[in-house]
């Protein structure tokens, strides 16, 4: 399309989203008080809802994850009938009709959790202790449920208060939200907690540790830093400029990270020998920041691990030996699956539960070996000028228009967009195939030097790069 075209249809477009996105938000302002009670292991949340205006209130708590808080109480809403309730795609949500005389303003509910452990086991289960609480805000909050993917990213004003004397480190300012789906990845600790922040290239890290640990916290608080710092010269502005990571003991011996919203990473970790939590792991969750869009699991999960690998290796906290061990570690898991002649990506997810160990998955493990097969086959295509982070920012630029869920054919389109060529028989023999991956000894061989990332873009060239995707 000739210039000119792409930017009077660039107009047409801006016109029709600031007129049809309001408009779909049907609320609204969320007031949510939490009440702890660790003595008797619950949780009391009232939620107080301004201004919605549809016809009927469906309260959902949009996870299907196993021990994300257990319901001791249905919701209530005062003033109106019991709620129908039902499970989508493993998700619980209560639906409630409008009453008779019409929705008070506010809509006052209250629910109630029960929380019986006083640590969490792994980073999206739930802990409450007598100076704890640990739980991801998919676990405390149920929030009204947005009809489109445009509502659930529309600015909706959220406030939440816990007891006077419990401190909340979520990485996030009161009402900084843009809407329900920023609120439903949040993470919440309360308790005695050390902390540690720091400043770095435009953005504010803080660090929270709660419990006994023989580590150096200061190290890991740095290391986090320099990971941030080197994803952002990498993938970009991630458009928030402040973050927080928390950590808390789990209740096992075990290490577990969760991206817990688009400004916070939750660790749940304890190991026998009282080693620290490991690089991969902090730039795993890290790069999920970056991440804006949902993709199936070999790519948000599988990619996600070889691009922040590189990412670590890339800010100097893994040297050249230590990353290919690390991918030949990853590498050993995925030949050592027994599925993995027969199942695709798809057919795994068909065939397995969700949330079991990453290990026993080949789209976290084969994935990444994907991740970097990609990698090397976009460098070479294009002399090394485009490589999987070009990819990513451009995954991430449509995302801030509202698409957010790509599935593997829109991922090899926008490859293939990008490099102005095909590539289908990759998709085809890796992606939606099972044939073998070459080593990644074979794969990190002859690479081009990774691209020069682009300058950051504006608003402008997000419209362009949206525009493109719905005429694609
Ligand atoms: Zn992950």
């Amino acid at each position: 399309m000739s210039r000119l075209g792409h930017y009077t249809l660039l107009a047409a477009v801006i016109v029709s989203l600031v007129t049809t996105l309001p408009g779909e938000v049907p609320c609204c302002e969320l007031n949510y008080e939490v009440r702890p009670d660790p003595t008797a292991g619950v949780v009391d949340v009232s939620l107080a809802v301004y201004g919605f205006d549809g016809d009927s209130l469906v309260l959902v708590r949009p996870s299907a994850r196993p021990l994300v808080g257990l319901l001791a109480q249905d919701p209530e809403v005062k003033g109106a009938r019991s709620g129908r309730w039902d499970v989508v795609d493993g998700a619980p949500r209560w639906t409630f009709a409008q009453p008779d005389r019409g929705w008070s303003d506010p809509i006052r509910i209250h629910y109630r959790l029960a929380i019986t452990a006083e640590e969490p086991v792994n980073a999206w289960s739930v802990g409450l202790g007598p100076d704890l609480l640990y739980a991801p805000a998919e676990a405390l909050f149920l929030t009204p449920e947005m009809p489109t993917q445009a509502a659930m990213h529309a600015r909706v004003k959220i406030r939440w208060r816990l007891p006077r004397d419990w401190e909340v480190v979520a990485g996030w300012d009161e009402y900084a939200f843009h809407g329900v789906r920023s609120l439903l990845r949040t993470n919440v600790l309360a308790g005695s907690i050390e902390q540690h922040q720091r400043e770095a290239c435009g953005m504010t890290v803080e660090f929270a540790a709660q419990g006994e640990w023989t580590f150096d916290r200061r190290e890991l608080a740095d290391d986090m830093v320099a990971l941030t710092c080197a994803a952002r010269h990498r993938l970009g502005d991630p458009g928030i400029d402040r973050l927080s990571i928390t950590l808390v003991p789990a209740r096992f011996p075990m290490t577990s990270g969760n991206r817990n919203g688009p400004h916070a990473i939750g660790l749940v970790h304890r190991l026998p020998d009282g080693s620290r939590p490991s690089v991969r792991l902090l730039a795993h969750e890290l790069v999920h920041l970056w991440q804006q869009y949902d993709a199936p699991l070999w790519f948000q999960e599988g990619v996600n691990d070889y691009l922040a690998l590189r990412i670590a290796h890339e800010a100097e906290l893994l040297d050249g030996d230590e990353y290919v061990d690390h991918l030949a570690a990853i590498d050993a898991t995925y030949r050592a699956n027994p599925h993995r002649q027969r199942w695709s990506f798809d057919d795994e997810a068909r065939a397995v539960p969700a949330y079991g160990p990453s290990d026993e998955y080949l789209a976290y493990r084969k994935g990444a070996i994907v991740g970097l097969a990609l990698d090397r086959e976009l460098r070479l295509r294009t002399d090394g000028e485009i490589d999987l982070a070009v990819l990513w920012r451009e995954m991430n630029d449509l995302a801030a228009w509202g698409h957010v869920r790509w599935t593997a054919n829109e991922i090899s389109d926008r490859a293939a967009a990008l490099i102005d060529g095909n590539v289908n028989p990759f998709f085809g023999r890796f992606v939606h195939g099972t044939a073998d991956l070459p080593r990644p000894r074979t794969l990190l061989a002859d690479l081009p030097p990774l691209p020069e990332p682009r300058a950051e873009r504006g608003g402008l060239g997000r419209v362009a790069a949206f525009i493109q995707a719905t005429l694609d």
